[in-house]
């Protein structure tokens, strides 16, 4: 039985528009996050796995109207929601995704059901609604996903070929995806994350945040990682994979290895954002090069954080 258990999550890197963050607005994020974060950590403390802990917690972010996945989930250029996520779980290796889906109120769950209930890891599009179909899942209608801000956030761009990170109303970096990892009491590691991808995003676009080694990895040897950023170069960067590779390879720290990711290999090919890791000891690492990321971290040590900024 491992001696530290923990959990660390986020809801996106970079910050509001200037102006745009008050102190309640603040306090609600603050709130969501705490809370994600408690309901993965009691899952934890009741001996249950990581790949339970992480899918708890992302559960609760997917319902929060505050971040970019699930009900708070952008527009994309045709006025739908497409939704990504996936998980992996670091003792077997076991993972699985969904991308390009529409209507699944908590698609990190149907993430983990193509984990476990088939024999693939990774459906897209009409087949992965069939496969829910086949599951039972209820679909909810467009007006559950609606909200007036993401709304009005397509509609500024809505007629140009741009399309734009989460919650800017004029440019801005804040990127709203959500994840989840955790160490359990047996030091089994795992990782999840989910998100709506880019307001305005077309041509079936998908990001890094279902693609196993870039926006989400879990490996007991090393790490459990899940990423939040311009997806594109997370793609190219193979992001969470290549932390796991520096621990591996070169024998870094895990606090060593995500740093070295985000503050140099990531910058060098012009991508921003952030990772949240854990380790099979239960040592955590949140890194990120933008101005800030919303994250929350709880260890078996009692150590608690719930930052927004730097
Ligand atoms: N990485 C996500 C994507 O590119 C965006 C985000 O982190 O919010 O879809």
């Amino acid at each position: 039985m491992n001696n530290k258990f923990s959990i660390a999550i986020h809801g996106g890197a970079g910050t509001l528009v200037k102006g745009m963050m008050t102190p309640e607005l603040e306090a609600r994020y603050k709130n969501d996050l705490q809370t994600a974060m408690n309901a993965g950590y009691a899952v934890l403390e009741q001996g249950q796995s990581a790949v339970e802990a992480v899918e708890a917690a992302v559960v609760v972010l997917e319902n929060s109207p505050l971040f970019n996945a699930g009900k708070g989930a952008v527009f994309t250029a045709t006025g739908t929601h497409e939704m990504d996520a996936s998980i992996m779980d670091g003792k077997s290796l076991n993972a699985g995704a969904v991308s390009l889906i529409t209507g699944i109120k908590n698609p990190v769950s149907l993430a983990r059901d193509v984990m476990e209930k088939s024999e693939h890891v990774f459906l897209a599009g009409d087949g992965a609604h069939e496969f829910a179909k086949g599951l039972n899942y209820k679909f909810e209608d467009a007006s559950y996903f609606y909200d007036e801000f993401r709304h009005n956030q397509w509609l500024e761009i809505r007629d140009t070929d741009s399309f734009q990170l989460d919650h800017s109303t004029k440019k801005d970096s804040k990127f709203g995806t959500v994840g989840a990892v955790a160490c359990d009491k047996d030091g089994n590691i795992a990782a999840a994350t989910s998100t709506g991808g880019m307001t305005n995003k077309k041509w079936g676009r998908v990001g890094d945040s279902p693609m196993v080694g870039a926006g989400n990895y879990a490996n007991n040897k090393t790490c459990a990682i899940s990423c939040t950023g311009s997806g594109e170069f997370f793609i190219r960067g193979v992001v969470a994979y290549d932390v796991a590779c520096l621990m591996e390879h070169k024998g870094m720290s895990l606090d060593e290895a995500a740093n070295e990711v985000i503050h140099k290999r990531i910058l060098e090919i012009g991508g921003d954002g952030g990772l949240i890791a854990v380790d099979s000891k239960g040592n955590i690492s949140m890194p990120f090069n933008t101005e800030g990321m919303y994250r929350a971290s709880k260890n078996s040590n009692g150590e608690v954080e719930v930052s927004i900024y730097g």
